[in-house]
């Protein structure tokens, strides 16, 4: 499902399930009065091949001004974080908003059959990324135990 903002001209891309929203995920206005005015593109199975691929606007100068300090904020936010994660909502990247430790009384290994250590053994930690356009949130494992995963993969003695 589909929609134009009237207020900073965005495609939106609402989700299946919830369906559209009163604000826009890009500029916060109020846009469920505009309804009729919106324009619901191809209804048909098309739009949601589309659907994955980035917004063909996306950083073209579309935005109110009231965005160049918000923009700022997120780039603030964003700096020095030390992997990405792009919103597969809105295509924009997501911040890292902190790490979540996961221990032995929540995570129990699964032994491989064929030998070897487990490919993540607790405690490890997940970086949670927070989309700041749609608040969507998103896990991965944090770059040290992305480091140990590599390392285990790469160790011909289990091939
Ligand atoms: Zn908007
Ligand atoms: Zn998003």
């Amino acid at each position: 499902m589909r929609q134009v903002c009237p207020w900073c001209d965005t495609e939106i891309v609402w989700d299946e399930e919830t369906g559209a929203e009163d604000l826009c995920p890009h500029c916060f206005n109020m846009i469920n009065e505009y309804r009729t005015l919106g324009v619901t593109l191809e209804e048909s199975g098309e739009a949601e091949e589309k659907s994955d691929q980035p917004l063909a606007s996306e950083g073209g100068g579309v935005l109110p001004r009231n965005w160049d300090q918000f923009d700022k904020q997120v780039q603030h936010y964003m700096e020095g974080q030390q992997d990405e994660a792009e919103c597969e909502h809105c295509q924009e990247p997501m911040i890292a908003a902190g790490e979540m430790e996961v221990d032995r009384s929540r995570f129990l290994p699964r032994i491989p059959e064929l030998g070897g250590p487990p490919l993540l053994q607790p405690p490890f930690a997940l970086t949670l990324f927070v989309c700041p356009y749609c608040f969507v949130t998103k896990n991965k494992l944090s770059p040290g135990d992305q480091t140990r995963i590599t390392a285990i993969l790469e160790n011909k003695k289990f091939r």
